[in-house]
This record gives C-alpha cells, sequence and structure tokens, in this order.
C-alpha cells in the first residue's frame, strides 16, 4: 500500500495498492511482448507517437501539474514549467529523434566499411525520485520510445499519482499495449525485477544509497546502468562577475524546488575581494524568498516534499552548528502545518566537515570563502561529487580553467545550471555513471551494432 500525503496540509490524499507477485508477471510479459513488435517499427510511427503523448501533455498540463504540486508540494506554476519541459522534450525526439539514429559510415584501413546501426536492447526499468516526478520519468521515456525500446518505471513510493498519471498519458496518445508501465512496487522488490531476463537493461534517479543498490543487483545480473545521484554542486564567483546577477542567480539555484534538485547550487564559493559585497546581495534574496502554500502566486517555494525529508535537512542543520557553523539566517520551520522550511545560510562550516559527503537537500545554502581561484577549485572539488557547477567569471582565462579542473558532469559559464533536453545531463564521482538525454543519453540503451561490408 502507498499513501499519498500532501506536504502542505499534512492531510492523505489518495492510497494506492502494490503489484501482487501474479500482476507484476503480467507485466513483465506484456513488457516483453511489446519489445517484440515495438522494436520492428518504422521511425515515422516511432515520432507520431511521441509527438501524440506531447499533445496529451500539453491537452493534460492543468491537471498533471496539480497532482505533482498535492503530491510533492512544488509551486504550480513550478509544475507547469516541468509539463512544458515535458512536452518539449517529446516533441524534440519527435524531431531530431532520426538524425540520432541515422546509421554512420566508418571507412576500414585495412579495406571495406564498417556500417554503425543503433539498435533498441529491449524492456528498461527506470527507478525515479519524487523531485521533478514527470521531468525525470519523461527524460527517460521519450529517448526509449524513440529508440525503440519499452519503459517500465518503479516510481518513489510518495508520487504514486503522478506515476498512473505518467502511464496514462502514454496510453491516451494511442501507444501498443505495455509500451510504458507504472509497476507500484517498494523498492525491496527492485533487485528481482532486474534479475529477470525480460529486463534489459537500468537507470536510476536518486540517493547514494539507492545506487549502490541497484548497481549491485545491476552488476550480478551483468546489467547496462546509468546512474544520476546526487550532488553537492559548486557556485562559483570571482570578482570579474556581475555580482547583482550572481547573488541572483545564486538564489534561484538555491531555493529552486524548495531545494530539492540534484543541480541546486549548493556551495557557494565566493573570492575574498568580492565576499562581502556578494553576501549583501545573496543574504538579502535568501531572506526575501517566501514559503507559502504552492498554489499561491505570491510563495517562491512550497514545503518540503514530505516531513520525513524536513527532518533530515533539520537534522544536517543541527549537525553542522555542533561542527561549528553559523546559520546566519533562516532554516526555521513555520507555523502550522505543512513541512515548510525557510531559506536559509550556513557559513564557517568546517571544510573537513562530515557534511561534505553529504547533500543538502533543502533550501540550506553553504557560503565559503576563497583567497583565490586556486583555492576556490580545490574547495569546489573537496567533495565525492561531481555533478553540476556554474562559475561566475567574466575573465576568458578562468573560464577555461574552470572548464578544465572542476570535477564536474555539467558546468556553466555566467548562468545557473538548468537541463535542457537536448544536452547530456550526468555526473561523475559518486553523483553516478552514464549520461541522459541528448544523442549520448538515447544511445546509452541502444545496441551499436558494427556491420562489416567488403
Ligand atoms: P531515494 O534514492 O531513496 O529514492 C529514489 C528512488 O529510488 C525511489 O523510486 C525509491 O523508491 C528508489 N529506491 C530507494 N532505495 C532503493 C533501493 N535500495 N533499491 C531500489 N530502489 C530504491 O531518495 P529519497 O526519496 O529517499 O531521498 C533521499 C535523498 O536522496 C535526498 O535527501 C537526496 O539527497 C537524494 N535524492 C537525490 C535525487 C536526485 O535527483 N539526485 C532525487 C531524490 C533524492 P521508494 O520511494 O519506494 O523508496
Amino acid at each position: 500500500m502507498f499513501r499519498s500525503v500532501n506536504p502542505a496540509t499534512g492531510e492523505e490524499i489518495a492510497t494506492y495498492s502494490e503489484l501482487d507477485a501474479d500482476a507484476l508477471e503480467a507485466k513483465l510479459a506484456t513488457a516483453a511482448s511489446a519489445y517484440r513488435h515495438w522494436r520492428a517499427t518504422s521511425l515515422e510511427e516511432r515520432t507520431a507517437l511521441l509527438a501524440r503523448i506531447g499533445d496529451a501533455y500539453e491537452a493534460n498540463r492543468e491537471r498533471l501539474a496539480r497532482m505533482a504540486t498535492l503530491e510533492m508540494g512544488k509551486t504550480f506554476d513550478s509544475a507547469l514549467a516541468e509539463i512544458d519541459k515535458c512536452t518539449a522534450a517529446f516533441r524534440l525526439y519527435a524531431k531530431d529523434g532520426p538524425a540520432m539514429l541515422a546509421p554512420r559510415r566508418q571507412a576500414l584501413g585495412g579495406g571495406g566499411t564498417a556500417e554503425l546501426h543503433w539498435l533498441p536492447i529491449g524492456p528498461v526499468l527506470a527507478i525515479m525520485p519524487w523531485n521533478f516526478p514527470f521531468w525525470q520519468a519523461v527524460r527517460f521515456i521519450s529517448p526509449a520510445i524513440m529508440a525503440g525500446n519499452v519503459g517500465l518505471l518503479k516510481h518513489a513510493s510518495i508520487v504514486q499519482g503522478v506515476a498512473t498519471l505518467l502511464e496514462e498519458m502514454v496510453t491516451e496518445a494511442g501507444a501498443p499495449e505495455g509500451l510504458f508501465q507504472n509497476l507500484a512496487v517498494k523498492s525491496s522488490r527492485v533487485a528481482e525485477i532486474i534479475a529477470d531476463d525480460r529486463i534489459a537493461a537500468v537507470t536510476l534517479t536518486g540517493s547514494e544509497g539507492a545506487g549502490a543498490s541497484v548497481a549491485e543487483a545491476a552488476g550480478r545480473a551483468l546489467k547496462k546502468l546509468v546512474l544520476e545521484l546526487g550532488g553537492s554542486d559548486p557556485f562559483i564567483v570571482m570578482p570579474s562577475a556581475d555580482l547583482d546577477e550572481a547573488a541572483r542567480q545564486a538564489v534561484k539555484a538555491r531555493v529552486q524546488n524548495s531545494g530539492q534538485s540534484c543541480i541546486c547550487a549548493k556551495r557557494m564559493i565566493v573570492h575574498a575581494e568580492i565576499y562581502d559585497a556578494f553576501m549583501d546581495r545573496f543574504t538579502a534574496g535568501m531572506k526575501a524568498v517566501r514559503a507559502g502554500d504552492p498554489f499561491d502566486k505570491g510563495s517562491d517555494m512550497g514545503p518540503l516534499s514530505s516531513f520525513e525529508q524536513r527532518d533530515t535537512v533539520l537534522q544536517q542543520l543541527k549537525q553542522a552548528k555542533s561542527l561549528g557553523a553559523t546559520l546566519l539566517v533562516g532554516g526555521e520551520t513555520l507555523d502550522g502545518p505543512g513541512a515548510y522550511l525557510s531559506a536559509g545560510i550556513l557559513t564557517d562550516v568546517p571544510l573537513d566537515s562530515p557534511l561534505k559527503h553529504e547533500e543538502i537537500f533543502g533550501p540550506i545554502a553553504m557560503v565559503f570563502r576563497a583567497g583565490d581561484i586556486d583555492e576556490a577549485i580545490r574547495i569546489a572539488n573537496d567533495i565525492p561529487f561531481g555533478l553540476g557547477s556554474s562559475v561566475w567569471t567574466n575573465d576568458p582565462t578562468e573560464q577555461q580553467r574552470f572548464v578544465r579542473e572542476v570535477e564536474a558532469g555539467m558546468t556553466a559559464v555566467n548562468q545557473m545550471l538548468a537541463s535542457a533536453p537536448e544536452a547530456p545531463f550526468g555526473g561523475i564521482k559518486r553523483s553516478g555513471y552514464g549520461r541522459e538525454l541528448g544523442p549520448f543519453g538515447m544511445h546509452e540503451f541502444m545496441n551499436l551494432k558494427s556491420v562489416l561490408h567488403v
């Protein structure tokens, strides 16, 4: 049994029953038979379906967004933006998908040619989190459909209403039965599903712990895996940056989605020369962030996704303070029901603190002072993660050093980092491996076949 609880009120929204063993078996069998059909479809058939799913998202925009806001508390406006991004992703693969799959020719030194074909591999299991409950799943489903694979989703327990709608949209668009199915199962059953011969590969977005468990199960079954795990992204500000813009974007980058994004800027690393000037602006910006009813247009952020998630962040704040950190502003629960937490700033976090091994998944920024670019890069890299980063400087030499030396899968220059359907997304170190989105993301779950011709 799954319970959906509105984190803005604490009230139960709905319950969903878990699949029993027979129902799970039926879904796996349906996925296998759907794959036998879908792998042989023309590219035109696939792009036509993707376009229709995009239309279904557009037509149901408000209903979908409402479910995300109710189940995990994001502001309704940001939920609408999430749905629009999903629509754009379906349409992007409908338009550019065939070019991403075009065979390539490679002349061979010894004579003849190799023709490189991208072929589907089978049913792929996606284990997804609650923070962008539509987008995280759609960035898996849309390339999977284009590739000729079929998808199975094990969504986070707290967003089973969204999971149901994700399946409904694909079905409503006229997809063949079994092309994309939601598996309402608990995480304890994931290893058994991965081991099933009908599953070809696995992708997971979530915490390090979930990543390690899924990697173990995929390793035992020798199955391809993409992992998109957490991060503690640096946001580096150098003296030549536009300080007003950097501070404004730093606030947005930290509190977006109530601070619950893997690529939120979590550690602001500021050059000593402009530290005070930046902090004046950043502190004022964080103090001005309004946490409140996510359906109210005046709210900058809603509650955290659950009371458990807020407890985790409060515990991290307590730990930081006990280690000598200063809570400069915010980090307070609000009166009344709802898992609200105000935007906060931590300074003086010791560089060797255990917190550097953790992701703070809430609207709390850590700020560090760096004497020069070497120290800024050292602090940026001194964590086990390597997902995103944002660097603020108008000096081209500094920009090149950051691009080369910041250990991350993504670096945004003079802007906050955001994912785009066209650009590969993923990390290094303990942030995972493999890439999502763009042609690279689609190719992760395909068989690159070399066909040799004389
Ligand atoms: P989890 O990593 O626990 O959940 C993500 C998905 O993995 C869910 O579908 C979850 O299912 C599933 N899962 C969890 N444990 C296992 C397991 N052992 N085997 C297979 N599947 C598993 O995230 P939480 O919701 O618990 O959040 C905890 C922390 O994870 C956050 O504070 C944050 O640091 C990080 N996180 C990072 C995200 C990112 O985008 N990088 C997204 C979400 C969380 P179920 O919900 O049923 O447990």
